[in-house]
């Protein structure tokens, strides 16, 4: 039997063995995918571990998307670029590393929700790993500005910083204030930010800036609708929540390993139903 999994530290909450067993199962891939929560201290024995245990591929989440990278033999473009790992693959002994977040946000994004970044104004909440992933993402697809805001203004500043170094068709700015990011002008709103989660949370922005021209955003899918979700929903503005984007990252891992299409409609179905509302 293969073995792939989810490495974490907590890990225990993922809805990514439930929708890639469910793929497995489908193909009639002779698969199992398990949760390998480790602690900080067990990180590099467990990776020096993989080939013995006969693990072909794992997905990496919070706090080792950084961290994995010194023991990779090799990372792709991609994933150098955000600085973060999300998917390893196993070959002939070497671990291989993978962004699929980038791809599967702009994948969801075009696809799914029919929105093309090239030449768009885009408010960008957060500047952490996520956002990260998300703006390099809008910046391949040469969006026309992408304004950064986030609580720790030097993090935005850094994003900001290496976005130009990389990229010279977008032009990227690090606001001081929530208010800088003019969501009035813009089409496309992310909340790349945890804020949302919890039910005390605030609201991040001016609801008046929301508008009828505006696709919004939020990476959260605990809950489903965030408040910004429910407001942007009660005015009628096009929204979308983060399930789409982590559905898509698994897709693209799924077939990083297996070299087979993932069967997307199923793996969404598993997700709407473990997902809580
Ligand atoms: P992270 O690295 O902790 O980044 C979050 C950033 O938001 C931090 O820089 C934080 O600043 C900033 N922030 C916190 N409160 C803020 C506020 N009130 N205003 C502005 N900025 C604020 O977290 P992450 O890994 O990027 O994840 C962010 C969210 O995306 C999480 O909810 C996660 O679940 C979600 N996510 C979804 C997917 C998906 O597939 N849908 C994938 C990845 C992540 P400080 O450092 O100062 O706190």
């Amino acid at each position: 039997m293969q073995i792939y999994g989810i490495l974490g530290y907590p890990a225990k909450h993922s809805l990514s063995p439930a929708m890639h067993n469910a793929a497995f199962a489908a193909l009639k891939i002779n698969a199992e995918y398990k949760i390998f929560e480790k602690k900080p201290e067990e990180l590099e024995a467990f990776l020096s571990s993989l080939n013995k245990e006969g693990i072909l591929g794992l997905n990496v989440t919070i706090p080792y998307k950084e961290k994995v990278i010194p023991f990779l033999s090799k990372v792709s473009q991609e994933a150098k670029l955000i600085g973060a790992v999300n998917t390893i693959k196993v070959s002939a002994g070497k671990l291989e590393g993978f962004n699929t977040d980038a791809p599967g946000f702009l994948k969801h994004l075009k696809e799914d929700l029919g929105f093309n970044p090239q030449g768009e104004v885009i408010s960008l909440i957060g500047a952490g790993g996520a956002a990260k992933a998300v703006a390099v993402a809008l910046c391949k697809e040469q969006a026309q500005t992408i304004r950064i805001y986030d609580l720790d203004k030097d993090k935005a500043k850094a994003l900001v910083s290496q976005l130009k170094d990389n990229f010279s068709s977008t032009q990227v700015l690090a606001m001081d204030s929530i208010e800088g990011l003019q969501i009035e002008d813009a089409t496309l709103l992310i909340n790349a930010t945890p804020i949302g989660m919890k039910n005390i949370d605030p609201l991040l922005i001016n609801p008046d800036s929301l508008h009828k021209n505006l696709l919004v955003y939020d990476l959260i899918y605990n809950p489903r609708e965030t408040k910004l979700l429910s407001l942007a929903k009660n005015k009628g503005v096009k929204n979308s929540n983060g399930l789409g984007m982590l559905l898509c990252q698994g897709v693209l891992s799924f077939e990083i390993w297996t070299n087979q299409k993932a069967p997307k409609g199923l793996m969404s179905q598993v997700l709407l139903e473990k997902s809580c509302c």
